[in-house]
């Protein structure tokens, strides 16, 4: 049925349910926006504004309060590590998502290879720890991982 022929009894309760939805919809509560409801400006406290109904998203507010948390800032820091040696390539702009995403699979396979190193990580808690130098290789093919993902984004312009 088209809109046009809707009565005004009928638009009117579509309207009404199409702005019942978008309140379903959470929004991101800001601190630089001073905690506000997103959709009316009351204060916000709560999962749900009390004023308009809006569903409120905190993790905005929460990465402002407490930047990332401390394994994402490690991680981050092992990212630059391997970038800063890959610097002299001349960096990713001019690499295509073909290239990337076929990268990327040959980073994940050479992740598989040193995790399986780690044996206690399947659950043989009798197993020791992995050696530091084993650690760093992890630690390494992660962020490799981590970079080419980070490339893909940004070169669809996602950052
Ligand atoms: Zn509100």
């Amino acid at each position: 049925m088209a809109w046009a022929n809707w009565t005004d009894q009928q638009k009117e309760a579509m309207l009404l349910a199409m702005e019942a939805l978008k309140k379903q919809i959470p929004q991101d509560v800001s601190i630089t926006d001073g905690q506000l409801c997103p959709n009316c400006g009351h204060p916000a406290t709560q999962r749900y504004c009390s004023v308009c109904g809006q569903k409120l998203s905190w993790k905005k507010t929460s990465i402002e309060y407490h930047g990332p948390r401390h394994q994402v800032v490690q991680f981050a820091k092992a990212m630059e590590v391997e970038l800063l040696e890959n610097d002299y390539k001349g960096g990713w702009k001019d690499c295509n998502s073909s290239f990337l995403l076929e990268k990327l699979d040959e980073e994940v396979a050479e992740l598989k290879e040193v995790v399986k190193l780690c044996r206690f990580t399947e659950g043989n808690s009798g197993e020791k720890k992995p050696n530091l130098e084993l650690r760093r290789n992890v630690s390494s093919e992660a962020a490799d991982v981590g970079n080419i993902a980070m490339m893909l984004a940004d070169i669809c312009d996602a950052l």
